[in-house]
């Protein structure tokens, strides 16, 4: 079985991973802090609070920005629910901003239009959250450009993006949002299996992280409302959860971000190979954009319907049969029947609900053979010919 996307684990990430176990701290420790230099250095940016989800990072992004009831977040149709659902949480309300036909990102143009008309209604964002699909980031100097202008804050979504970079900065480096948030899934660039991470260049954003990671209690002098009661005195100061990583997955990620580079190398080899060989069918292969350099978290292709007699269905479930694993990213969230209840409908996003009738994800992760992914050709070659 060959799958869309899978973890690589070697015999360091398990000796790494021992270590802790054998170690006095199981919980948010030592390795964790480690973890968030690690991916510092990396990226560039000032601080990260690693978390046990990007979900969970999302959510406490939204709460450091002070999103709440009567506040509005928009973001991508077009990504994982969890993109849109953070706004939920903090009891905000969410809509959405069609996606670029050749990017498959949040479109900055018809966000503009958006925001002139949110802004003559009294509606305005407070955030924004483009989502980097597929690891190509999206055009993020026009979207803070209109941050700028319409004053809102910018999450960028980078769960399918660390190791790409954008205009020759790492994402992550934040220059263009408030905050950035990486998932650490097995099926993403790294893993720690479950876990997240929230960065930003902002003191008081970084400060305000860490306290909704864990209940929202300090033992930081500088932050309690009073004197130290003595040495065993903690404070709640906001209403924080427990979404702390634990220093056992933060081991699989200070091994696994050694590797991070090699990765994403891995990743652009087999997309030129995909492009290469799969340029004569019917196919729409992913163009990327000349300021961005693709993590390649998927290889998406969309299939020119009019060119071929099978369908989309057919072709997924023929690759399916064959062992391969296709997925699907994404159905677009307005189309959910959670978000159908809020009165989205059906024709809200063209360009995205276009992109999900023929979009396929393909097998796309280091450990993929170039044997394996020519099977995936000649199987896609087949299926297309049905
Ligand atoms: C995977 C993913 C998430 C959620 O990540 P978790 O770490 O599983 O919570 C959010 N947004 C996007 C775009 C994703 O791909």
């Amino acid at each position: 079985m060959i799958r869309y996307g899978q973890q690589d684990i070697t015999q360091a990430d398990i000796d790494a991973v021992i270590d802790v176990l054998k170690s006095p701290n199981l919980t948010q420790g030592p390795t964790v802090d480690r973890f968030e230099q690690g991916v510092m250095a990396h990226t560039g940016a000032k601080h990260a609070v690693a978390v046990n989800s990007a979900t969970s990072a999302l959510h406490i992004a939204c709460l450091a920005l002070d999103l709440g009831p009567g506040d509005w977040l928009w973001t991508s149709p077009n990504t994982f629910v969890a993109s849109a659902n953070c706004a939920l949480y903090c009891g905000a309300q969410v809509s959405f901003v069609d996606i670029d036909p050749a990017t498959y990102n949040l479109c900055p143009k018809a966000l503009e239009v958006k925001l002139i008309v949110a802004k003559a209604e009294g509606c305005l964002p407070k955030v924004v959250v483009p989502v980097h699909l597929t690891g190509q980031p999206c055009d993020m100097a026009a979207i803070h450009a209109l941050g700028r202008k319409y004053g809102f804050k910018i999450i960028e979504d980078a769960s399918h993006a660390i190791g790409g970079s954008y205009k020759g900065e790492k994402i992550g480096r934040g220059q263009f949002s408030d905050i950035t948030v990486f998932s650490f899934h097995p099926v993403k660039i790294i893993t720690t299996a479950e876990g997240g991470m929230a960065l930003t260049n902002d003191d008081e954003l970084a400060t305000r992280l860490g306290l909704f990671r864990s209940h929202g209690i300090t033992r930081d002098p500088a932050l309690m409302t009073k004197e130290m009661d003595g040495p065993w005195d903690y404070q709640q100061v906001v209403l924080g959860y427990n979404y702390r990583m634990t220093d056992i997955h933060a081991a699989l990620g200070v091994s696994q971000i050694t590797r991070l580079d090699q990765y994403v190398e891995r990743r652009h080899e087999l997309a030129n190979r995909y492009t290469a060989r799969l340029a004569d069918l019917p196919l729409t292969l992913p163009w990327q954009h000349p300021d961005s350099h693709s993590a390649y978290h998927l290889y998406v292709i969309r299939l020119q319907l009019d060119q071929i007699t099978t369908t989309h269905r057919a072709v997924f479930e023929y690759l399916r049969s064959k062992e391969i694993m296709v997925n699907l990213h994404y159905i677009p969230v307005h189309t959910q029947p959670h978000y159908q209840k809020m009165g989205f409908k059906a024709g809200d996003y063209p360009q995205a609900e276009q992109y999900y009738r023929e979009a396929i994800s393909i097998p796309m992760h280091p450990s993929l053979t170039d044997e394996e992914q020519d099977y995936v050709v000649e199987a896609l070659r087949a299926a297309l010919a049905q």
